[in-house]
Parts: C-alpha cells; structure tokens; sequence
C-alpha cells in the first residue's frame, strides 16, 4: 500500500470523535478520511428540543467543513461494501484502501419494519419527525397521546421517557385535557440500568400522571382506526402516536460478514475490535455484551469514549507501540422532563454482576447542564 490511511465510516457522534482524535494522533503521513452520506450533522441529544420549539433544525445541525480545516478528508458518499480481506471499503462505487478501519455508522430508525407505523405515527427520531410532533402537540385539542417504543434495540433509552415528560408537560401549560401513555415492549424504563432505576424513573411518570405500559408488544399500527395491535390480540386507542420506531444497521453493515444475526456487529468490550484485523466498531452499530445476557444501551455518551479508546489503540498501533487504552463502560445521561428540570443518570455498565446505576433527582441544575453539555458540544466537536 503506497498511501497509509485510516478509513472511519459514519460522521455522527463517534464517528467525528474518532477522526478528530485519530488526526491529533497518528502520524503525520497517515492519512485520516472521514465516510458520511450527509453533508452536515444534526446532534441527536437535541431532537427533542425541536419538538419542544426551543431549537430551530439549524441550531443542532453543523456542516463538516471544520472538520477538513482539521486535516480531516472528507467523503461523501454512500458506504456500500466492506472487504475486510483486502481492507477495502467502496463508497459511491469507488474503492478504498485502509491500514485501520473504524466502523460508527450508528442505526437508523426503519419505520417500515412495522407495518402501519409510517401511516399511523410520528417518527420522533428525525428532524421532521420531531418538528411535525411539535406542531401536533401544539394543535391538540384533547385525547390520548401514545409513545410508542417500537422494537428493541433502540438508541437512547433515556428518550422515549423524555418525549412522555415533554409531551405532558407542553399539554398541560396549554390547559389541553390529554392523557400521554408510554408503550415499551421492556420491563421498566431504561432496563439495562437495572430495576431500582427502572421503579424510580416509572414513579417520576406516574407523578406526572403518565401511564406507563410496560412488556407490550406491538406487532401493527392500524393507522384507519387509530388503535395500536398488541401481540396480546388487544387493542389500544391513540389520537397522537409519537414513535420510536424499529431499529436496524446500514445495509453495508448487513452484509459485510462482520455483523451477527441481530445485524449489529460483536465488539470486544474493552478494545471495540471486531474479528477482523485492523477492524474496530463503534457506537451504535456495535453489539457489546455486558453482565445478566445484556448489551450495553446505545447512546451518543459512549459513542464518544469508544472513538477516544479506538483512537488511541489505532494511534498506537500505527507507531508500533503497545496500544493500552481500554474501554470502562461508565456513562451518564440527563433525562429531560420539561418545565425547565431534567434528571441526571450515572452507571458503570461493566459492573461484574449488573451494572450499577444511580439516579440524581430532577433539578433544574440537570437541565442546565444538559444545555451547558450540547453547547460544548456543538462547539468543540461538531
Ligand atoms: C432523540 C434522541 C435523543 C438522544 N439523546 C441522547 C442523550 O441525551 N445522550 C446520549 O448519550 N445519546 C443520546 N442519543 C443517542 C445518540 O444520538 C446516539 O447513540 C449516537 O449518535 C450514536 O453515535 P454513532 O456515531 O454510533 O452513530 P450516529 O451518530 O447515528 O452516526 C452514524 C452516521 O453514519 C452515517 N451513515 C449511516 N449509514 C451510512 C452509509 N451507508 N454510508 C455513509 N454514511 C452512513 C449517518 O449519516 C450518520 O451520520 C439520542 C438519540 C436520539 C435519536
């Protein structure tokens, strides 16, 4: 190979990190190209706020071009295969060769998984979605308000609890007489953090007088009747459906030979090394095991220490020292619940027998630092 390049394929959250941090650390001569679809970038975390109307798109989106005045190359381009045995990724129909790849091409929302949904609900994980959801909240003239959690796995656990609060708590300063439920095919909110959290979080909905429909499953929207099918054969009611909708991985990752069955790609938990040689999996797209036949959430908060661990390694690597650095599995999100609060998570996933989680009580410090944190953001990363 004449050229040395580090190929990082998807520009979000982990994605941007790892080519930021490959770029201050690998060696001048290697080349850092960073593969994404978009031109620009919108920061999740903030989606809700577009339905809440306290952002405008153009506030949590940035185009890339301080990435390249960072001596970052960027493709746009459609990655469409992966050939780990010649380290070789093709984007747009033209191939590139790669020393180190870094997969961070998270997952995407696929409403079409479930049949009805597209027709019958909201898709609160886009742009429009979460602005179309905002307008519907404001228009609402009384009735029931369902999220709707569709499939597992999803990204954020934290969120479809958010958009219950928001959701509530817009319709009550309006004076709208509504009831908001919450469907999860999961046991307790945010499961993975254990029950204790679970019971604490279901307590904050039902103060706020938020049903919480726990181990439903859905299998169809029928979108004429307004009427959610449950595996269950019942059915229940909606006005306004906001959804989660079913995940799924780009198909480059489907198809690669490196992702399993579940189409996300088995990722060692300290190192985020896939089997094949020189090839790391970051953030959503990854699958890691963790305590209880678990698998760690999927949230921009470890996206972003994964692509500083791998960075690292590769970095390391590249200088033929041994690489050291190694993922711990600690994390922390804020859940926002309207009316200017937001509570604050904090957990270390790799605990050996479950992982431990703690939750602060919802003050408005929280929500502050919630907007401090996407302002930092947005403005040293993005
Ligand atoms: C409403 C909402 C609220 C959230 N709130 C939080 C929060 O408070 N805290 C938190 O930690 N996390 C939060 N998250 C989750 C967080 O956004 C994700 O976990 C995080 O973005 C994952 O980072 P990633 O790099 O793995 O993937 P992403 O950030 O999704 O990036 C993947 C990139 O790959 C690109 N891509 C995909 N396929 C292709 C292809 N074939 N070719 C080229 N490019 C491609 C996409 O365009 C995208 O830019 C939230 C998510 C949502 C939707």
């Amino acid at each position: 190979m004449s050229e040395r390049r580090v190929v990082v394929l998807g520009g979000g959250i982990g994605g941007i990190v790892a080519a930021r941090t490959l770029r201050k650390r690998v060696p001048e001569d290697v080349r850092v190209l960073l593969v994404d679809r978009d031109q620009s970038y919108t920061f999740a975390p903030s989606l809700l706020w577009l339905m809440t109307g306290d952002r405008e798109p153009g506030q949590i989106s940035r185009g890339r071009e301080r990435l390249a005045r960072k001596g970052i190359e960027l493709v746009t381009g459609e990655a469409q295969g992966l050939d780990p045995g010649r380290r070789m990724v093709r984007v747009d129909g033209r191939d590139i060769a790669y020393e180190r790849l870094v997969i961070a091409l998270g997952a995407q929302p696929a409403p079409e998984l479930m049949p009805g949904l597209r027709e019958g609900a909201i898709d609160l994980y886009t742009t429009e979605g979460a602005l179309a959801a905002g307008s519907a909240l404001r228009e609402f003239v009384g009735g029931r308000v369902v999220i709707l959690v569709a499939r597992l796995p999803y990204k954020c656990p934290a969120a479809p609890n958010e958009a219950a609060f928001l959701a509530e708590s817009i319709l009550r300063r309006r004076g709208v007489r509504a009831k908001v439920a919450l469907y999860t095919p999961e046991p307790y909110p945010m499961p993975t953090a254990g029950e204790a959290m679970g019971k604490a979080l279901a307590g904050m909905l039902g103060e706020r007088g938020i049903e919480l429909h726990a181990q439903q499953v859905v299998e169809e929207v029928d979108a004429g009747n307004k009427q959610l099918v449950l595996q269950s054969g019942e059915r229940a009611g909606y006005d306004l459906l906001l959804a989660i909708p079913p995940h799924r991985t780009a198909g480059v990752v489907r198809i690669s030979g490196l992702a399993n069955e579940s189409g996300f790609i088995p990722a060692d938990p300290a190192t985020l090394a896939t089997w094949a040689d020189g090839v790391y999996a970051i953030g959503d797209v990854a699958q890691i095991p963790i305590a209880g036949g678990k698998f760690l959430p999927k949230a921009g908060v470890f996206a972003k220490a994964q692509a500083r661990v791998v960075a690292s390694r590769i970095a390391d690597e590249l200088r033929h020292r041994e690489p050291l650095a190694t993922f711990d599995g600690k994390g922390s999100c804020f859940v926002d619940m309207g009316d200017g609060v937001a509570a604050f998570a904090t957990g270390e996933f790799y605990a050996e027998d479950a992982p431990t989680v703690s939750l602060r009580r919802p003050s408005r410090r929280w929500h502050l630092s919630k907007v401090a944190f996407e302002k930092y953001w947005l403005a040293r990363w993005a």
